[in-house]
């Protein structure tokens, strides 16, 4: 099969023809259909990632048909359309058991602990666990751009920041991550505040349903913005970029009881941030992290796509070869392009 092949790290990628993967027995191997360009890949790529081992092939946001079927799976058939969250559950793990897939034990992330789908096909360890069906009125596209930011963010606003209607969300960078969580805290009834230091990106947010927009490049302090538009501080606050200032930021304007969720990665030299942890304490702060989502906690978001109260396919920017995807990932730290990008030719 053709796949996009790290050789090594941060040097150029190259397309090479390699052995098309066979299922485990507890696994399938899917037919590509759509793979999303995400920052997680570039931060492979640079080799920020301690589970990559090379060669590799990076993707993790797929979505295509099943093409194999190991012996041991159950609830999958050849042809069924299908995703997966971009962390897989072994299934027999304490936090398996407990239904907390994505910090599993033992978790399988394709495109991070084994070959990934920048490429024609891909191996899914433990079908049954971690498959997701598509409804029939969902494209592959749309569906291969829910399986990291999307459901990262509905996890991070309904499961992790319990956003409640009327509350206030601040929303820090407006990425795919970002826009995301506007548009699911909208949805849920919040009142989102968007923060970004582009105003394309604040114009988007407006246009997913932020009803109040922060340039942080153009005000004093973020933090006193946020606080002002939001009469004391917001409920929740996602930190949606990953950087240490947009963390500090967002726990920074919380009102008391507040809760922080961290969605962007720190890697690399941002993994430690400064954490204004007096006001942690002293307003009885909570800060979660958030690591996906289970493919069982796919149910309430698909119907709310289905419903159209949803609507991820309006994040999707541009629609790519694999040819271009080598250009693609390795320009993803220069947060340039608006909305998310999809391979959908191999
Ligand atoms: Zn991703
Ligand atoms: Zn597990």
């Amino acid at each position: 099969m053709k796949a996009v092949v790290i050789e090594h790290f941060a040097i150029p990628l190259s397309i090479q023809q390699v052995a098309d993967p066979a299922p485990e027995p507890h696994g399938v191997v899917v037919k590509v259909m759509a793979n999303g360009v995400c920052r997680s890949d570039w931060h492979a790529w640079m080799g920020h990632d301690s589970d990559v081992v090379l060669p590799h092939v990076p993707g993790h946001e797929l979505a295509g048909t099943v093409e194999a079927v190991g012996k041991d799976v159950t609830r999958w058939r050849v042809g069924d359309r299908v995703t997966v969250p971009f962390v897989g559950g072994c299934g027999h793990c304490p936090e398996c058991h407990s239904g907390n897939h994505q910090v599993c034990d033992s978790q399988f992330q394709p495109g991070f602990t084994h070959w990934g789908s920048f490429a024609e096909y891909v191996s899914i360890h433990y079908a049954d666990v971690n498959l997701v069906a598509l409804p029939e009125t969902l494209d592959f596209s749309t569906a291969a751009s829910l399986g990291c930011r999307f459901v990262t963010s509905f996890r991070a606003v309904v499961d992790q920041g319990r956003a409640a209607p009327g509350q206030w969300v601040a929303v820090h960078g407006c990425g795919g991550v970002g826009l995301s969580a506007v548009m699911i805290a909208t949805a849920l009834g919040a009142n989102v505040v968007a923060v970004d230091i582009s105003e394309d990106a604040l114009t988007l947010a407006h246009k997913l349903g932020a009803v109040a927009t922060v340039n942080a490049g153009e005000v004093v302090s973020v933090v006193e913005a946020v606080r002002e538009i939001t009469r004391g501080g917001a409920h929740v606050s996602l930190d949606a970029l990953g950087h240490p200032t947009t963390c500090f930021n967002s726990i920074g304007n919380l009102r008391k009881r507040g809760r922080h969720v961290q969605v962007g990665l720190m890697l690399a030299d941002h993994s430690t941030p400064a954490i204004p942890m007096s006001q942690v304490i002293a307003n009885e702060l909570e800060i979660f992290g958030s690591h996906g989502m289970q493919a069982h906690r796919y149910g309430d978001m698909m119907a709310m796509i289905e419903s159209g109260k949803l609507t991820p396919e309006r994040l999707i920017g541009r629609r790519i070869t694999l040819e271009q995807s080598i250009e693609a990932l390795v320009s993803m730290d220069k947060f340039e392009s608006a909305g998310v990008t999809v391979v959908t030719q191999f």
